[in-house]
């Protein structure tokens, strides 16, 4: 959707990278990116307002996660309806003000307006980019695929009817993997975060690569909670904040000690390929977050 306006706009001379992946780089090494929770599409009455606060962080701390950067400052907007509700307004703050200990974010600014129906949170996020951020498009055929994880979890915190309580957590308060993020870099050759789900979002990074890839199912890292064949919620789910990230088969020992360091899940779930996207070998499902339909909550 941003493409229908960035398409008809030229970059300004100090953007280094645009739009297309998780965070826009400008020249002075700034890394920044936005999101927006909306009440009722984003967040139902399984979140409180203090998970909404985290939460409205936490998503774009994933998205610099993915680029290698350290966020450090945040603008917040808030559109909320009449009569004002202080006490939402002031459990959401503790949410956000403990998720901006967490990732040593500052708030700078931010907006309040009326809305007259749902809860608008948006987050503006900006940190420090490395030398050499990570990107979407670095992939190589015969690259290792990875994710951190475990995986699934949230997707069933969201749609299933009785989720268990790490699941819970996980749709809750989302701890993007930031840590070990940041020695990815040098290490792998293209990422981004998983926010919409396996299916979708690995189709986004095998496009930007110019790659295909096989995925071994039994391979997704998993959680007791979700069962012993979870794979359609891990696939399907969305929601994970975990990162999915490509990297030389030379690089194997060093990420494991990274995770290990960090006390981060990563699994190698297959391969970047010439030919399509394939899920045991059979073609790649298409299911995953799609924002203009969803409505179920
Ligand atoms: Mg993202």
């Amino acid at each position: 959707m941003i493409r229908i306006l960035t398409s008809r706009m030229p970059l300004a001379g100090d953007v280094r990278l645009g739009p297309g992946d998780d965070a826009a780089l400008l020249a002075d090494g700034t890394a920044i990116t936005v999101d927006t929770l909306v009440e009722g599409i984003h967040w139902n009455h399984r979140l409180s307002p203090e998970d909404v606060g985290w939460k409205v962080l936490a998503v774009s701390v994933s998205d610099l996660a993915a680029m290698g950067a350290r966020p450090t400052w945040a603008l917040l907007a808030l559109s909320l309806p009449e009569p004002l509700e202080l006490g939402w307004v002031e459990s959401f703050a503790v949410g956000f003000s403990a998720a901006a200990r967490r990732w040593g974010v500052s708030l700078v600014g931010g907006d309040t307006t009326r809305s007259p129906g749902p809860r608008f949170a948006s987050a503006t996020l900006g940190g420090r980019a490395p030398a050499r951020p990570l990107t979407r498009s670095g992939g190589r055929p015969g690259d290792d695929l990875w994710v951190t994880g475990p995986i699934g979890l949230a997707g069933a915190g969201w749609s299933w009817e009785a989720p268990g309580p790490a699941a819970l957590a996980a749709l809750r308060r989302p701890d993007p993997p930031l840590d070990l993020a940041a020695d990815l870099v040098g290490l792998a050759s293209a990422a981004m975060d998983l926010s919409d789900g396996l299916s979708l979002d690995l189709r986004r990074l095998c496009a930007a690569s110019g790659v295909g890839a096989d995925v071994q199912r039994a391979a997704l890292p998993g959680h007791a909670e979700l069962g012993p064949d979870p794979w359609e919620i891990q696939v399907a789910g969305g929601e994970d904040y975990q990162l999915l990230f490509s990297a030389p088969v030379v690089n194997r020992d060093a990420i494991a000690l990274a995770a290990g360091h960090h006390r981060r899940v990563v699994a190698r779930i297959g391969a970047f390929t010439t030919g399509d996207l394939r899920l045991d070998g059979e073609p790649w499902p298409r299911l995953g977050f799609e924002h203009f339909r969803r409505g179920d909550a």
